[in-house]
């Protein structure tokens, strides 16, 4: 198979349509069969219920070419599931998971010669959404919907080396206590977009989300779950029903217990506590860790000793492991790897 010509180690993380994409139709209270398309655009009408109403959601993972050549998938079947439990919120009309697995392996093997080279460092991001498409403005649920599965080629996260993030304490809420933040709805992103460029004209690189019933807890940034390690090499996870479930996070903290025999704690962690960790990362599919070097909550700076220079040790030990698991370089526990080719 010959590849792209892409200079992969220089990729961003951006949107490059590839040759195929996953389209699947939802009407008359059943969805089609599927099929690969070349056409990259969405007809939809003025009176969308997505347009609407924002009746749409998503999801994230990676295929990538593994040392010994194989391109496999890191836990599709967490996603699958993910996406059912997010639609069901959303009153809509979840895709077969089984069905949903198969489409990711179609149009990764149809687009093979956009799944970067091993050592390259790039990846193909594979981005599965499902939204309400006939015409609705009485606020009521589509009765038909669009499944799409595109891919895009994305370069390494830590380019030029590795910078850890200094994130603030916002003072903007991500979730409401039983609201959506649990699931993968694109309206979580439209709401944060206003506090994440904020964030950004103050020099912070993202958000630290408390909860919001009584702004004392915390929970996560806008678009990754947090991880902290104890003085005495504990990792710990907030605890919340209105947080994410992160894939990546979920991993980490089978890698920490399983792999590198470290104990592990998810509970409520209180703002309070937060100059007690040793170190501190952020974790989600595109990055698997990013190091965070400094919180700011108004003012009061609080630095890991890990510093902004370096992952600390802890998070290096479950980055390496982690991504050696999905590389193929570190046995995977059983069914964490999906083999593509
Ligand atoms: C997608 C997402 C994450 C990361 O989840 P992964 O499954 O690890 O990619 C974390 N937080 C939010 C709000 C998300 O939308």
């Amino acid at each position: 198979m010959t590849k792209e010509n892409i200079n992969w180690s220089e990729l961003g993380f951006g949107y490059i349509p590839t040759d195929w994409r996953w389209v699947s139709n939802f009407k008359d209270g059943a969805w089609d069969e599927g099929m690969l398309s070349r056409d990259p655009n969405v007809l939809l009408n003025e009176c969308a219920c997505v347009i609407q109403y924002a009746q749409t959601c998503f999801e994230g993972l990676k295929a990538y070419t593994t040392e010994d050549g194989h391109i496999v998938c890191f836990r599709p079947d967490l996603n699958a599931q993910r996406m059912s439990e997010t639609a069901c919120r959303l009153e809509m009309p979840p895709y077969p998971e089984d069905k949903f697995v198969e489409a990711v392996r179609e149009v990764v093997l149809a687009n093979e010669s956009w799944v970067p080279p091993y050592g390259s460092g790039a990846t193909l991001y594979i981005r599965p959404n499902l939204y309400g498409i006939n015409s609705v403005i009485g606020v009521k649920p589509a009765t038909e919907y669009h499944f799409r599965i595109f891919v895009t080629p994305v370069g390494p996260y830590f380019k030029g080396g590795i910078r850890p993030l200094t994130l603030r304490i916002s003072d903007f809420d991500r979730a409401a206590p039983r609201g959506t933040g649990h699931i993968k709805a694109g309206l979580n992103y439209a709401m944060s977009l206003h506090a994440i460029v904020d964030a950004h004209n103050q020099g912070f690189d993202e958000n630290v989300y408390l909860d919001s019933a009584t702004r004392t807890y915390l929970e996560e940034t806008g678009g990754a779950n947090l991880l902290f390690v104890t003085k005495d090499n504990k990792v710990v996870t907030p605890k919340s029903n209105t947080i994410l479930k992160s894939i990546t996070r979920r991993s980490l903290m089978v890698v920490a217990s399983e792999y590198l025999g470290l104990g592990t704690e998810e509970r409520e962690i209180p703002l309070s506590e937060l100059g007690e960790f040793s170190e501190c990362g952020l974790c989600g599919t595109a990055a698997v860790i990013s190091p965070v070097g400094k919180i700011v909550d108004h003012g009061k700076e609080i630095c890991f000793p890990s510093g902004m220079n370096e992952m600390g040790p802890v998070t290096r030990r479950l980055y390496d492991t982690l991504t050696g698991i999905q590389m193929g370089r570190i046995p995977a526990p059983k069914g964490w790897i999906t083999v593509i080719k």
